[in-house]
């Protein structure tokens, strides 16, 4: 990245009025930073790594004193960036800590770009890419479950089993290239049926690990429950009576709402993400139109859908034909106004549905909700988004890596099945190996780590 020889820092606590903020400095330039802007009592200007120094914050010109400041110092290689650095722990004004960030500024560094801090760790190799990612994640989470599995993958359980991957095969490609090489001479080349023996357990290794994606998806962002339905069914009450508060927007006119709304709300320790959609029907204005496109959309990407019947007018075609669009396991249908007829779920057998999950409900009374509460902790529990995700793949970056790396590993199971050239299987084998060492973060281009570290704030 241009400019990595710099010095850079940033204000890295929130902005906002706090008692603390924290100003990181991280490169070369460190200790004439300090030397022209931190006084202290000490007599020298070699400061300890790792130590809290009492002083102040100057103007590196005037001298004036900014403020009263502890002052962190990193040597080289022993920080968080793996640069010499330093965290000044000044007062947590704004005014105050931009004055600060300024004063630091004029002595030499130039201001970091978002996730500036965290790519140099990367490229001091003081973490990989996917423990970087895991850095913001710990910074998002809004979870226990989600602070607790990005804490994981920052001491390197994800990175761990990435690694493990890279060594099977590397191994398996050594051994299948010194047979390769060596052909002319009188060594004895590689067993296929050895390697197969070798190569199995990897791709199912690599297979276990895509599959903890969907589960640690959901404990960072939780399980994605779609409200759907004919226009009016009460589909808005129903996400209100959900959360205890009017979040959106019910009117006895059809078709209100028309964007998705999203909310989200723990229920029994299950986070949900709950998106009301637009009625299903043919739209009468072209912005509702543009809502009803976005409910099939989030309807196809769901981990749970709401179908939400109007009990009082009973089960439509138009309901019999979009539930039979929606897979089983992930539905649960739901009669609502049971105020109103709470013998509509009859008609569900009449149709053939009667294999869905169904509820009755009426919102209006706040009569069948804790049965829809339980009803979607069964659907979560069955499909099994809940539970352990111990070194779990939690970003799309990594699940396509490791995609690709899948993809490679079984073209060289299919050739070395088939008794292919050993030059077919090594081409499959680098492919893969070049994929999972780009997971880690290794000889990736520019433009995927810009793709990271631009999600990431300034001063991370
Ligand atoms: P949506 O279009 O599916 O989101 O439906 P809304 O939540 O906006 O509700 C449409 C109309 O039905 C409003 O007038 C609600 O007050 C009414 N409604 C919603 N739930 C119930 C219910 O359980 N019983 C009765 N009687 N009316 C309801």
């Amino acid at each position: 990245m241009l400019g990595d020889q710099e010095t850079i820092a940033a204000i890295s606590t929130a902005k906002g009025i706090g008692a603390l903020s924290i100003v990181r400095i991280s490169g070369s330039q460190t200790p004439e930073i300090l030397k022209k802007s931190f006084v202290s009592g000490a007599t020298t200007t070699v400061w300890e790594s790792h130590r809290a120094h009492y002083g102040f914050w100057c103007d590196p010109q005037s001298k004036n004193k900014l403020d009263e400041v502890l002052m962190l110092y990193f040597s080289p290689g022993k920080g968080f960036t793996g640069e010499e650095a330093a965290e000044i722990i000044c007062h947590g004004g704004i005014e105050v800590t931009s004055q600060v960030l300024s004063a630091v500024l004029s002595a030499g560094a130039r201001l970091a770009r978002p996730g500036e801090f965290t790519y140099r760790a990367v490229m001091n190799n003081k973490m990989d890419l996917a423990q970087a990612e895991s850095v913001l994640e710990i910074i998002q989470a809004r979870t226990p479950q989600a602070a607790a599995l990005a804490l994981k993958n920052i001491q390197g359980a994800l990175s761990e089993k990435l690694s493990a991957f890279e060594k099977e095969i590397i191994f398996l490609l050594a051994n299948l290239e010194a047979s390769i090489d060596f052909t002319t001479e009188d060594i004895q080349p590689v067993k296929y049926s050895e390697m197969m023996k070798r190569l199995i357990p990897v791709i199912e290794n690599v297979e276990n690990l895509l599959k903890t994606y969907l589960p640690s998806r959901v404990t960072k962002f939780g399980l994605r429950t779609v409200l759907a339905g004919k226009p009016n069914g009460g589909k808005s009450s129903l996400l209100n009576a959900l959360l205890g508060a009017s979040r959106s927007i019910v009117d006895e006119n059809p078709g209100t709402t028309r964007d998705t709304i999203e909310a989200e709300a723990n229920l029994a320790g299950q986070f949900f993400c709950f998106v009301d959609t637009a009625g299903l029907r043919s739209a009468t204005t072209k912005v509702e139109g543009h809502g009803v496109v976005r409910a099939y959309d989030e309807i196809k990407s769901a981990d749970i859908i709401v179908y939400v019947v109007d009990g009082a007018q009973g089960l439509s075609n138009q309901d019999v034909e979009e539930i039979k669009k929606l897979e089983i396991n992930r539905t649960l249908i739901c009669f609502n106004k049971s105020d109103l007829n709470s013998n509509a779920i009859g008609a569900l057998s009449l149709f053939g549905l009667e294999n869905y999950n169904a509820i009755v409900s009426s919102a209006i009374a706040a009569q069948g909700i804790e049965s829809l509460v339980n009803a979607l902790l069964k659907l979560a529990q069955e499909r099994s988004f809940g539970g352990e995700v111990d070194g779990a793949i939690s970003t799309q970056r990594q699940k396509e890596g490791l995609e690709k790396t899948l993809l490679s590993l079984n073209e060289a199971k299919t050739s070395l099945a088939k008794d292919l050239s050993p030059d077919l299987i090594s081409f499959s084998l680098r492919e893969a190996l070049s994929a999972i060492e780009n997971t880690l973060g290794k000889n990736v281009s520019e433009d995927v780590m810009d793709r990271v570290f631009k999600e990431f704030c300034i001063g991370k």
